[in-house]
């Protein structure tokens, strides 16, 4: 029955273009990459904005890190886990939020995944009721729903960045803990959230902001201290999420959070307490990985990118579509999606670019909502101009093909 019902389940999912396969890549991460059985491909797919994931100083920092703490953590935080190299990272980070959250504190996690259960779960109670973008990331909804079964905390969601529409909710809303939660960057679309107005409303309405800051951090503001710091927020209203897997090249996550918040998520987030402390040889290649972020070579590397997207944006003005076209997406952040729309279009643009010798991730629902299926193209410090002219080539190419392609069907 069991068996059978997940036969009929993955069906629907091929009948629909949604079923999901993983490809092996044989390289490290960095734009050419090498796939079993494909050959090499240009990628604009990762989330490793800075082009830090294979930098020599990390993987010197990882290898020193093993030889001075071993490999592997042993234990949870709250018994023997935790490590000098794991506290100094957090001390390093408490800084970096200190000027945008007073006494601001961290605390690291394995993944931003979790990192955002404990904080749905943690905070929320049965007086709470979280307010969500309704593009947050599924980290963030999933929290909810924990926060929810947990400990009967109300959840609603507002249409993805209308201000109006949350605003209505805050005022009718009769619970005394309020948490609004956005992602400050939105993944699949790369548009920046209206932070500043998010706060005054939370400000205006007795709640907190809780901010996801996957894709700012490392990218945005001075330094790469990601989305408050683009906007100069400071203000004890804030609760922070940020990843260090992505900008940051390493791996892990952390919540930056005035004192009693993040004693309370030490006390009582099941996500946190019961798991293994990442590698302490992480969290010491973690500390080299944040100050390269923040320092010269980081700078050097934002404005790269910044460069790189005005060339891209520059080309795609220039490319001739036919069609079916796919539509751009303002974004001024290095996620710069392509919607097609349906999802076997998507798929068809894919392999296309394929064919072109580029790779770039179909994004097809659940991850964004039916109807609007995308590319998704990311670029990196990584990445060089030579590269985004592939890509625009070969973007051009591809529509040769595929209006080719739908005149003749
Ligand atoms: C990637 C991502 C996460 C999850 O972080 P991981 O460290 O990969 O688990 C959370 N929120 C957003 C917005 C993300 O993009």
């Amino acid at each position: 029955m069991l068996i059978e019902h997940i036969r009929q389940r993955l069906h629907e999912l091929d009948a629909t273009a949604q079923r999901r396969r993983r490809r092996t890549v044989l390289t490290p991460c960095q734009p050419a990459q090498d796939w079993q059985g494909q050959g090499e491909l240009l990628g604009f797919c990762s989330n490793d904005y800075l082009g830090l994931a294979s930098h020599p100083d990390l993987i010197r920092a990882l290898a020193e890190g093993a030889q001075r703490w071993g490999v592997g953590s042993g234990a949870s935080h709250l018994v023997s886990g935790h490590s000098a190299a794991h506290a100094s990272v957090e001390a390093l980070l408490a800084r970096w939020f200190e000027p945008h959250i007073p006494d601001a504190q961290a605390l690291l996690f394995s993944s931003g995944y979790s990192a955002n259960l404990a904080l749905m779960s943690a905070l929320a109670n049965e007086h709470t009721t979280l307010l969500l973008d309704k593009l947050n990331h599924a980290s963030l909804i999933d929290g909810a729903w924990l926060a929810q079964a947990k400990s009967r905390a109300r959840w609603q969601r507002y249409p993805h960045g209308r201000l109006d529409a949350l605003e209505r909710l805050l005022a009718a809303c009769e619970s005394p803990i309020k948490l609004i939660v956005t992602d400050a960057v939105f993944s699949m679309d790369g548009d920046i959230a209206d932070l500043p107005a998010l706060l005054r409303l939370a400000e205006r309405h007795d709640a907190y902001l809780v901010v996801d800051d996957a894709h700012g951090l490392g990218v945005l503001g001075p330094q790469g201290h990601g989305s408050l710091a683009h906007f100069g927020l400071r203000s004890t209203r804030l609760i922070y999420m940020g990843t260090l897997g992505k900008a940051v090249g390493v791996g892990g996550a952390f919540v930056a959070a005035p004192p009693l918040v993040v004693e309370w998520l030490l006390q009582t987030a099941r996500p946190y307490i019961y798991t293994t402390a990442m590698p302490p040889a992480l969290a010491h290649a973690l500390e080299v990985a944040l100050r390269l972020t923040e320092g010269e070579e980081g700078q050097r590397r934002r404005l790269h990118v910044q460069a790189l997207l005005t060339q891209w944006r520059r080309g795609l003005d220039a490319i001739e579509w036919g069609t079916p076209a796919p539509r751009p997406v303002p974004s001024s952040t290095p996620i710069q999606p392509l919607i097609v729309g349906d999802n076997a279009q998507a798929l068809a643009w894919q392999a296309a670019l394929q064919a072109q010798g580029c790779y770039v991730g179909a994004i097809r629902p659940p991850t964004v909502p039916p109807g609007t299926a995308r590319l998704r193209v990311t670029f990196s410090a990584a990445h060089g101009p030579g590269d985004v002219q592939r890509l625009l080539d070969a973007l051009q190419q591809a529509s040769h093909t595929l209006s080719a392609e739908s005149a003749s069907a």
